[in-house]
C-alpha cells in the first residue's frame, strides 16, 4: 500500500548508517513508515540494495537516497553527511546503527579488528554527530539514536572491542545530550539484548559447531543463557522503539540507555 507522506514525521529526512540489512534497515523502514525521507547506507550487493531503496520508497511514499560511504572512513562520512545536506535540506534524525563484532580472547584479539571495531561502532558516531549537530541546533529539532547494546553497559568475555565500544558510545550519548539539552535536539541510546540478525548468526553458528547443536538447539541456548524473557529482540520493536524518540512523548528525554533485552542485565 501506498502511503501520502502523512505520518508523524512527514517532511523530515532520517539517515540511518549500516540500513541495508538486520537492526537498520528495520529503523530505516519504521521511520519512513511515519513519512521521513531516508538516506540509507551500508554494504551489500547492488540489486539487492537498490530493491531495498526502491521498495521502502514505493510502500511508504517517501525519498529514498542510497550512499554507500564506509564508516571506517572519516572522509566519506562528511561527504556523506553534506550530500545528504544538499538533496534533503539536513538530516533532522540521525541514526548510528552501522556495527561489526569481532569475538576472541585478549591476548589473541587481533589489533587490525580492535581498530575496525572502534572506528565503526564508536568514532563513526562522533563524526556523524559532529556533521549534523550544529545544523539541528539552529534547525531547533532534532533526534539522535545511537545503537548500543546491552554490551555497552555490563561486559562479556571476548567481545574487548565491542564492549569498548558500545561504552563509548553510551558516554558520547550523554555528552551530546548535555550539550544540545536547551536546543530541542535529544540524543538516546538503544541497547538491545541478541536480536537474531546476521551479526548474531555468525555467534549462532560458532556455537552450533564449538558445542556439536543444530542450529536451533544453538539458538535457544544463546538466548537462555542470558535473556530471561527467553526470546530474541525482534528488529521490529526496535524500529517501533526509535519511531518513539523521535516522537512528541520523547521530547524531554535525552540522554539516557534503553534495554530492549528481556531483563538481561536486571539479572
Ligand atoms: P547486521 O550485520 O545485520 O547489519 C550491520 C549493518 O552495518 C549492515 O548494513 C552493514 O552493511 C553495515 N556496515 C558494516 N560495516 C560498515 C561500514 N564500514 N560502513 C558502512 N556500513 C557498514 O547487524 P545488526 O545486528 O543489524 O547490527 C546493527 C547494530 O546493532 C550494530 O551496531 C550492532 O552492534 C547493534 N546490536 C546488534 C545486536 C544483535 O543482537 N544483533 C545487539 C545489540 C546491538
Amino acid at each position: 500500500m501506498t502511503s501520502t507522506q502523512s505520518g508523524m514525521l512527514s517532511g523530515k529526512t532520517a539517515l540511518v548508517t549500516g540500513s541495508t540489512s538486520g537492526i537498520g534497515r528495520s529503523i530505516a523502514e519504521a521511520l519512513a513508515a511515519q513519512g521521513a525521507n531516508l538516506v540509507i547506507n551500508g554494504f551489500g550487493e547492488a540489486d539487492e540494495i537498490e530493491a531495498i531503496r526502491s521498495e521502502i520508497a514505493a510502500t511508504c511514499g517517501v525519498e529514498v537516497a542510497y550512499d554507500g560511504a564506509d564508516m571506517s572512513e572519516p572522509d566519506e562520512i562528511e561527504r556523506m553527511v553534506a550530500q545528504a545536506r544538499q538533496r534533503f535540506g539536513g538530516v533532522d534524525i540521525l541514526v548510528n546503527n552501522a556495527g561489526i563484532q569481532h569475538t576472541a580472547p585478549l591476548e589473541e584479539f587481533p589489533v587490525e579488528r580492535w581498530d575496525a571495531i572502534v572506528a565503526i561502532n564508536l568514532s563513526a558516531c562522533f563524526h556523524t554527530t559532529r556533521h549534523v549537530v550544529a545544523n539541528m541546533k539552529a534547525r531547533g529539532w532534532g533526534r539522535i539514536v545511537n545503537i548500543a547494546s546491552v554490551q555497552g553497559l555490563i561486559g562479556s568475555i571476548h567481545k574487548a572491542a565491542y564492549v569498548a565500544a558500545k561504552h563509548g558510545v553510551v558516554g558520547l550519548t550523554k555528552v551530546t545530550a548535555l550539550e544540545t539539552a536547551t536546543s530541542g535536539v535529544t540524543c538516546n541510546a538503544i541497547c538491545p539484548g541478541w536480536v537474531l540478525t546476521p551479526l548474531v548468526q555468525k555467534q549462532v553458528d560458532a556455537k552450533a559447531e564449538q558445542e556439536g547443536l543444530s542450529n536451533e538447539a544453538a539458538k535457544r541456548k544463546l538466548v537462555g543463557e542470558r535473556m530471561p524473557s527467553e526470546r530474541f529482540t525482534t528488529a521490529e520493536q526496535l524500529g517501533g522503539l526509535a519511531v518513539f524518540l523521535c516522537s512528541p512523548a520523547a521530547d524531554n528525554m535525552t540522554g539516557i540507555s534503553l534495554p530492549v533485552d528481556g531483563a538481561w542485565i536486571a539479572q
